[in-house]
């Protein structure tokens, strides 16, 4: 990219030279002897013609007038040789407020001509950026010129052949050309950067590239020519308001490249303050007239370049890399707006080299000012990349962290949650299951029976008279015998499919799959038996107990429902009892009742 850049500047300035060669070698008339006088700014021409001749005072052949900023308004006289040819006057500096040409020959006024950019432009005679007129004759004659104007007063003053001028202007058109086609594809290229980056510094340096183009085209008389040609007020402070606006952006941009407000906070904060008094100059340019405001502009932009130029200094040696092209760029444009103030001013003459020096200067400028931004713009986005690529790795990792951690929590709750089902299917005294895991077990077991068409047995127990116990003993006791006998019972179980229940109070229920009558009676007899031969260990020493139990032995598909099979339990249980106490009752029910079960 480096390279590409430096081509081009070799080519411009190739261009330039060249320009300017054939331009000297052009041939012009005459660049006559130029005798001037301040006057009044009523003399007329007759005042002025009384004036002796040695009043006048002489500018040398070659040489152009420069006066500098003045408010006074000159008197020019040229005399004009014997030609056979047509020939045009040419002041070739565009900013004059007025000018008056008179031709005189021979005491007779033969024309007289008003010009000056305080006129429409397409009221000029001839249409050229900068001020022409046909001189209305071949013979030898003088020419009379007042010119006043608020901006500098200086220009070159030449009589030349139009074939002659016309090919040495075509020159000019040519560097004019490639100058803002240059600037032209600057702005538009950033513009694109910024619509496709939306990166902001992209369109504030497109604004400061289409500014640039635009006090140049001003300064040089172009932009009244194409871009302004029917606004004489836009034209009398095109310099003013333009300059302070690409101050402005100059110093946005600035502090963008050299990213003072991460660098150096304080540089930032003046190059605040600058933007804020170009804002204003720019606000105040509306309405002050340039006279009165182009000093304080000029002041103001050398005083503002001089200071971002000592910034990029200061950065450059802070060991910032984009400052070190920002300062050779800004030198570049600070020189050739040295040279211009100095030729503004009074100091140089030559309009030539001025004009040529801040085109080429400000091309070169805008080029490696355009070159460190995209440099900047593609450093910063490698930054952010790698900034980004910390913080996927750090997100990562915190994700993988929580997510150990909410697995490590996963399982906490798993296990309380099972822990707590748990609990929920334990009878708290005894540590039975209890009714609510018996419905739920008892209907899985009813339904698997009958798919399987098996037999399915529940065992139905009471302690017999255990409320007189708890009379006698106390809660506390009969709670001592209930946690034995569930001990007991749990024991003499044989199948480890059979399954122990609390059902509730002093009753318990055993579910019996598979099992049929036979085998649930052997059952109940062990166990009333191991009961009633079971001595229990209680605070009040050793006590014995019964229980009656009650059986329901039926095939699969006798009953709908496992309450029903329940029912006829407590049946049974009933039945025992009633008989007694301390007795085994079973009913059966192998096919589909003609009656009620509980018959
Ligand atoms: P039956 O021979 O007819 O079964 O007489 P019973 O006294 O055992 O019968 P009943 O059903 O009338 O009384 C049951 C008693 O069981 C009532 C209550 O005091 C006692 N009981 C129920 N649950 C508990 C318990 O959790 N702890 C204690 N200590 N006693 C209980
Ligand atoms: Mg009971
Ligand atoms: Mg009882």
């Amino acid at each position: 990219m480096a390279n590409n850049v430096c081509r081009m500047l070799a080519l411009l300035f190739v261009i330039a030279v060249l320009g300017t060669g054939v331009m000297a070698a052009s041939a012009k008339v005459v660049t006559p002897i130029i005798h001037y006088l301040p006057a009044a700014a009523d003399d007329t021409l007759e005042d002025i013609r009384l004036i002796p001749a040695a009043t006048w005072q002489a500018i040398p052949a070659g040489e152009s007038v420069s006066f500098g900023y003045t408010q006074e308004t000159y008197w020019f006289h040229v005399t004009v040789p014997t030609a056979e040819h047509d020939r045009v006057l040419y002041l070739g500096y565009p900013l004059l407020d007025s000018i008056d040409i008179y031709f005189v020959q021979a005491e007779q006024l033969l024309e007289h001509v008003h010009l000056g950019d305080k006129l429409p432009f397409h009221e000029r005679p001839i249409h050229n950026k900068n001020f022409m007129v046909a001189i209305p004759s071949h013979a030898e004659h003088d020419i009379y010129l007042r010119v006043r104007t608020e901006s500098s007063l200086r220009f070159p003053l030449e009589i030349w052949e139009p074939v002659g001028f016309m090919l040495a202007y075509q020159n000019q058109v040519i560097i004019a050309g490639l100058y803002f086609g240059l600037l032209a594809c600057m702005a538009i290229y950033n513009l694109f950067n910024f619509l496709t980056t939306r990166e902001i510094s992209f369109l504030n340096y497109s604004m400061y590239t289409i500014l640039i183009g635009l006090l140049i085209a001003g300064l040089d008389g172009l932009g009244y020519q194409y871009v302004w040609p029917n606004s004489v007020w836009l034209q009398d402070r095109i310099v003013t308001m333009i300059g302070a606006a690409m101050m402005l952006f100059a110093t946005l941009v600035s502090t963008e490249i050299l990213q003072t407000k991460a660098q150096s906070p304080k540089i930032h904060a003046w190059l605040r303050r600058f933007m804020w008094l170009y804002g204003i100059t720019f606000i105040l340019s509306i309405f002050i007239s340039y006279g009165t405001l182009i000093p304080f502009v000029l002041l103001m932009a050398v005083v503002g370049s001089l200071y971002m130029l000592s910034c990029g200094i200061v950065l450059w040696r802070k060991g910032m890399i984009y400052a070190r092209i920002y300062t050779l760029a800004l030198s570049a444009l600070l020189t050739s707006i040295c040279i211009n103030a100095l030729g503004y001013l009074g100091f140089f003459e030559s309009v030539f080299i001025q004009r040529y020096a801040i085109m080429a200067a400000s091309a070169l400028e805008v080029l490696l000012l355009s070159w460190v931004l995209a440099i900047r713009f593609n450093d910063s986005r490698k930054q952010q990349l790698v900034l980004q690529e910390q913080l996927n790795y750090h997100l990562e990792d915190m994700v993988a962290q929580r997510t150990e951690e909410l697995e490590k929590v996963m399982v906490r709750l798993q296990r309380a949650n099972q822990e707590l089902e748990q609990r929920s299917n334990e009878d708290g005294l005894t540590g039975l299951y209890n009714r609510r895991y018996l419905n739920q077990e008892f209907k899985r077991e009813f339904r698997r029976c009958k798919r399987n068409g098996s037999i399915l047995t529940v065992m139905m127990l009471d302690i017999d008279h255990f409320k007189a116990l708890n009379d006698r003993y106390g809660h506390l006791l009969g709670d001592q015998v209930l946690i034995e006998l569930a001990q007991l019972l749990k024991r003499n179980l044989q199948r480890a499919s059979d399954s122990l229940y609390r059902y509730g109070g002093e009753e318990f229920t055993v579910l019996l799959p598979d099992t049929d009558e036979i085998g649930a009676r052997e059952l109940a007899y062990k166990l009333a038996t191991a009961v009633r031969q079971h001595e229990f260990d209680t605070d009040q020493g050793p006590l014995r107990i019964t229980i009656s139990i009650g059986v329901a032995v039926a095939a699969a598909d006798v009953y709908d429902q496992p309450t029903q099979l329940l029912a006829v339990a407590d049946e049974a249980l009933y039945r025992a009892k009633a008989a007694g106490r301390d007795q085994i009752r079973v009913i059966t029910k192998l096919e589909q009742p003609a009656v009620s079960p509980s018959e």
